[in-house]
């Protein structure tokens, strides 16, 4: 499977070349050149399927010749074995039109764990094949760090610098991220901001000479690896809750637009999706994007459910290159002008396509409260306030949404565990892997926001 950049400028000829760069040389993402389409008759077929056996159907056509169907068998086997839960993704009930599907079964208790547990052994495959070092690098607010962290670690031949703005995650994020023994990982606090530590970041991987002496490679959302894992869920759940015999729509919670990417890729390969919800918290650009048809960024300001604090969703670009059929000049140019914080209008048409796929609705931290206590009092169902973001969406637009309503759970309540225990009265117990994590010694170095510290921390470590 060749990949190509939404720019028009790069193209990578394999899955492992598209995994390892991360990024596009003339700064875009990477998408596939073709999309396998599943028929109703396979898909009656992959609804049977067990999670690890259905994830290997669906990322095979992706991955073409750099893993053997054994190897990726293999390293889906490894990744989801480790989930506490059978299932992996279980679907729970709400009633009888709504269920939520339960991504947070992984290490670090979010649903990046399904993406960054695979991308993990996937690095470590590669290296291992190829010989050599990988370094991985990227910055987080909180939830993205903790989940690279537990994907790499203890991995022969990579190494993982994660920067993170000093004071700023939760406790328990922070020590998810500094309590981890192992000498491949470092947690760096970073003093400033996290769109500082972005900067460092972008820097480095702008510093070709860096970027190939240590070969850099990042693990945000941009990685297309990410996005593939992610499709998987949908696939099952959609199958389960019966997407063949009647509509079934999901709602994400969404930040960076790439989880509900990856829905739209499950549609675009067969899946029946009646909608795609996108459910944001006040920083509400991609809502009004959906609303409107025009890209706008904004100032972020805090919230309840801080995974979702995003103005400026680098994965809409994929989608953008689609509505504009994939014209990567127009493309470029569009970002460039988000990039300046204009406002960009697409062309009608693009808004229609737009409208017929996705809804969309913004959430306030009080309607996000209000749907945590509901919840738990009727239905004894502790939600963490990024879900409870998905599950208010869902509530104000079931009446427009027939048949089935999934909504994406994309934290375990007990990762934000001084609000649910505001909100509801309850104390989100922590999973038993992770029951001593208040006790155990945190391992971390406070950096300047300083590029040059930096470097210097690549170079020496
Ligand atoms: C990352 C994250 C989100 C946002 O997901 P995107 O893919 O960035 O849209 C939502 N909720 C939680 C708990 C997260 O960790």
């Amino acid at each position: 499977m060749r990949y190509i950049s939404t720019r028009g400028g790069d193209t990578v000829p394999t899955f492992e070349d598209v995994v390892s760069r991360g990024l596009a040389r003339d700064g875009g993402l990477f998408v596939p050149e073709t999309w396998p389409v599943f028929t109703r008759e396979q898909m009656e077929k992959l609804g049977r399927l067990s999670y690890i056996q259905l994830a290997q159907q669906i990322m095979q056509p992706f991955v073409g010749d750099s893993l053997s169907a054994g190897e990726l068998a293999a390293l889906v086997q490894d990744t989801y074995s480790g989930f506490t839960h059978p299932e992996v993704t279980p679907l729970t009930k709400i009633d009888d039109q709504l269920s939520v599907l339960e991504l947070f079964h992984g290490t670090t208790l979010a649903f990046k764990d399904v993406a960054l547990q695979f991308l993990g052994r996937v690095f470590g495959h590669f290296v291992y094949k190829r010989g050599g070092t990988l370094t991985v690098i990227g910055a987080t607010s909180g939830d993205t760090g903790s989940a690279a962290i537990e994907g790499c670690r203890g991995i022969p031949g990579v190494k993982v610098i994660i920067l993170y703005p000093h004071n700023r995650p939760s406790e328990v994020q922070r020590r998810q991220m500094t309590c981890v023994n192992a000498d491949n990982v470092f947690a760096l606090a970073v003093e400033g901001s996290f769109d500082d530590c972005q900067a460092l970041v972008k820097r480095a991987f702008n510093n070709q000479e860096l970027r190939n002496k240590h070969t850099l490679t990042a693990v945000n959302s941009i990685n297309w690896a990410r996005i593939l894992a992610q499709v998987v869920y949908y696939f099952y759940a959609g199958l389960k809750a019966g997407a063949l015999d009647q509509p079934v729509s999901f709602v994400v919670p969404t930040g960076n637009f790439g989880n509900v990417f990856a829905g739209h890729v499950a549609k675009k390969m067969g899946l029946p999706i009646h909608r795609l919800v996108i459910a944001t918290n006040k920083n509400d650009s991609m809502a009004q994007f959906i609303e409107t048809g025009v890209l706008t960024t904004g100032v972020v300001s805090p919230s309840l459910s801080p995974s979702m604090d995003i103005q400026i969703a680098s994965n809409v670009e994929r989608y953008v290159y689609e509505l504009l059929n994939e014209d990567g000049a127009a493309v470029t140019k569009i970002m460039q002008d988000v990039a300046a914080h204009k406002n960009v209008p697409l062309p009608p048409a693009a808004h229609e396509a737009l409208k017929q796929e996705f809804m969309a609705t913004s959430v306030s931290d009080d309607e996000t409260k209000a749907t945590m206590k509901t919840v738990w009092e009727k239905h004894g169902v502790l939600l963490d306030p990024h879900t409870a973001v998905g599950v208010t969406a869902a509530n104000r637009l079931c009446d427009q949404l027939p048949g089935k309503i999934i909504a994406l759970a994309c934290a375990h309540p007990a990762k934000f565990p001084e609000t649910v225990r505001k909100v509801t009265g309850q104390n989100p117990p922590l999973p038993l892997h992770l029951a001593d994590l208040y006790d155990r010694a945190e391992r971390f170095t406070v950096m300047p926001n300083d590029y040059n510290a930096f470097v210097e921390f690549i170079e020496t470590r």
